[in-house]
């Protein structure tokens, strides 16, 4: 349960989680219990035929004591709309909102200092015990939320990553790339450890049809003294929450927002000078440093980690830790 630089980022859990079930017809009252195994039938739909979603978000210990959460009403309504995607039961808004809150409260004394948190990972699973329903949805489900003390995600320093430009494929499909999903990631998952064993590359940014998406857990900015452009919002790919922070402080900050389509050509002639970085809960704001393209490399400016992409991370990590004035009323208490 104590969190310490050897454990890997989600490999530690805190004492309880919350649990709720739906029957078939409504939400059951949720309740707090000993995080552990799930009695679940090995017939389940979710393990079948794939009806399951999460979530991702953190809660902190600010310097005065104070536990905050950030953003939690985004990431409520987010998994409500993977559930619907995948045809499950949606989690009710309060209900979910309650659960979380509830998991951060009941664990308080396993979040880690800063810039350590605690990161609370919501689950939902179809439990129909039913092989032959592979053709429609799941009608019970079990909704849980665990929480895992988590360190820096940088514990050994800032790395600038190395990112393969992929545009023969899709990282998930076009109308489920919204979905936060495990389906979407393992069929990523491939394209990512070939291009880790032949490139030595951090992450796959999928570019299908010369259109940069995301990699396979991040979205992508690129960043200069003036603009930050990233991709515009569609169904095609995740609606990452910290790209949004990232969009909103940095229009604080005074950068011109780009939000449009972004070619390969157009990145690689931008990275010459300008900055590149990936976003996501667990990895913040984090440079990149190389790109890989057609089994070429390509430098991100000097290939370190650039000013502006270090100004933004720092504002946002301050927000998020109580140290800059949350002025969007993203801020919580569990
Ligand atoms: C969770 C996730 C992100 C990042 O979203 P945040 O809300 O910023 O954590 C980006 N891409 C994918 C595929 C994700 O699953």
């Amino acid at each position: 349960m104590s969190e310490n630089s050897t454990t890997a980022f989600g490999s530690a859990f805190a004492e309880k989680m919350s649990i709720a079930r739906y029957d078939g017809d409504r939400w059951q009252p949720w309740e707090l219990v000993a995080t552990g195994p799930l009695p679940i039938h090995p017939a389940i739909h979710a393990l079948h035929y794939g009806s399951t979603c999460f979530e991702g978000l953190k809660s902190y210990r600010w310097e005065n004591g104070e536990v905050r959460l950030f953003r939690l009403d985004r990431h409520v309504a987010r998994m409500r709309t993977s559930a619907e995607l995948l045809c499950l039961p949606v989690p009710e808004e309060k209900q979910l909102t309650d659960m979380i809150n509830a998991a951060v409260r009941h664990n308080a004394d396993s979040i880690p200092d800063l810039p350590g948190a605690l990161y609370l990972r919501p689950m939902l699973i179809g439990t129909d015990e039913n092989i032959g329903k592979a053709s429609a949805p799941t009608s019970s489900a079990i909704l849980a939320v665990l929480a895992s003390p988590v360190g820096d995600y940088f514990s050994g320093g800032l790395r600038p990553l190395k990112v393969m430009l992929d545009e023969k494929n899709m990282r998930s499909t076009p109308q489920f790339g919204q979905a936060k999903c495990g389906a979407n990631y393992v069929q990523a998952l491939g394209i990512i450890e070939q291009a880790k064993a032949r490139h030595g590359a951090d992450q796959v940014l999928f570019c299908p049809d010369d259109d940069a998406q995301e990699t396979g857990a991040a979205n992508f900015v690129l960043i200069d003294d003036k603009r930050i452009i990233t991709r515009h919002l569609d169904s095609s790919y995740l609606h990452g929450v910290t790209r949004d922070s990232v969009l909103a402080i940095g229009r604080d900050l005074g950068y011109e927002i780009e939000e449009r389509a972004v070619s390969i050509s157009e990145m690689k002639e931008f990275i010459k000078t300008g900055e590149m970085a990936l976003t996501g809960t667990a990895a913040v704001l984090t440079p990149v440093g190389t790109l890989v393209h057609n089994d070429e490399e390509f430098s991100v400016g000097d290939g370190g980690i650039g000013k502006n992409s270090l100004k933004l991370r720092e504002a946002l990590v301050d927000l998020q830790s109580g140290r800059r004035e949350d002025t969007h009323g993203w801020i919580t208490h569990a």
